[in-house]
């Protein structure tokens, strides 16, 4: 089985009391969080008309980890930016004492809007990060998404070098899994917390080969390509996650784990990881 990059999947939150293609009402609520929390927002680019915002706690502080999420590469994998609006819902500012967080709530607005995979340009989102003798580098491959956060390298660098978390899903998938990367031999803690997060709502994946990777104990460990966490690992990251629920499940209980683990991750910056 392969994916689709234009079968479009559409579900309806009752959390969100809406259907999780829907871009405005996401965008509008999204808002009113930046205004409760008092982030601070830049306009990286725009897709589409719809802008790829870039938001940070309001005051950066020198003591504290520097910690990015992203979400909503891939169109059709709706929870992540929906889940990542649910931390924001249920977050105290108190939390921006402990940790420098920064968000791209959506990469890909116009998949989301679609629901489906690649951008309206017919474009993936999550391919083509290229790195030349360590100069970023867009190639053939790379999408407008892509680009936009390519001349942005050296401020999402600075924003994840204590840890990146991108959140995607896996719509041919009923069970759930992450893919890690540290600086060790073996997953440590830091996978294993994130994996067993996801573990909470849904059943973790078997051994075997997901997308030709070697999947273990639910986690693909250190695998490098062209996507957006391998670049900002190889670009100093000390770690990263990229978590995937499974879409075959129920979009609300995607949405919690998706809040779920990034909670975990943000948790994880209270001791060293
Ligand atoms: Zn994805």
């Amino acid at each position: 089985m392969s994916r689709n990059p234009f079968e479009c999947h559409s579900w309806h939150s009752e959390i969100f009391q809406c259907k999780s293609t829907d871009v405005s009402h996401f965008y509008s609520l999204l808002e009113q969080e930046k205004v409760r929390l008092g982030l601070n927002r830049m306009k990286l680019g725009e897709a589409g008309g719809y802008p790829l915002w870039f938001m940070q706690s309001p005051e950066q502080n020198a003591g504290n980890h520097n910690m990015l999420i992203s979400a909503g590469f891939h169109g059709e994998e709706a929870a992540g930016p929906w889940g990542l609006l649910h931390l924001l819902q249920q977050m105290d500012s108190s939390l921006f004492e402990q940790v420098n967080l920064s968000l791209l709530p959506l990469v890909n607005p116009t998949g989301f809007a679609n629901g489906h995979r690649f951008n309206e340009l017919g474009e993936n989102p999550n391919r083509g990060f290229y790195l030349e003798s360590g100069v970023p580098k867009p190639g053939e491959d790379t999408s407008l998404e892509g680009r936009i956060l390519l001349e942005h390298t050296e401020l999402l660098q600075a924003a994840s070098c204590d840890g990146i978390l991108t959140c995607h899903e896996d719509v041919l998938q009923t069970d759930t899994y992450v893919y890690t990367f540290e600086p060790a031999e073996t997953p440590g803690a830091f996978s294993h917390t994130l994996r067993d997060a996801l573990g909470e709502f849904f059943p973790i994946a078997k051994d075997g080969s997901i997308d030709d990777c070697s999947v273990q104990d639910g986690v693909i460990f250190n695998h490098f390509d062209t996507s957006f966490e391998s670049f900002l690992v190889q670009q100093g990251a000390r770690v990263g996650c990229c978590s995937e629920t499974p879409a075959q499940q129920n979009l609300d209980q995607r949405i919690l784990a998706n809040a779920s683990v990034m909670n975990a991750f943000l948790a994880m910056t209270k001791t060293p990881v």
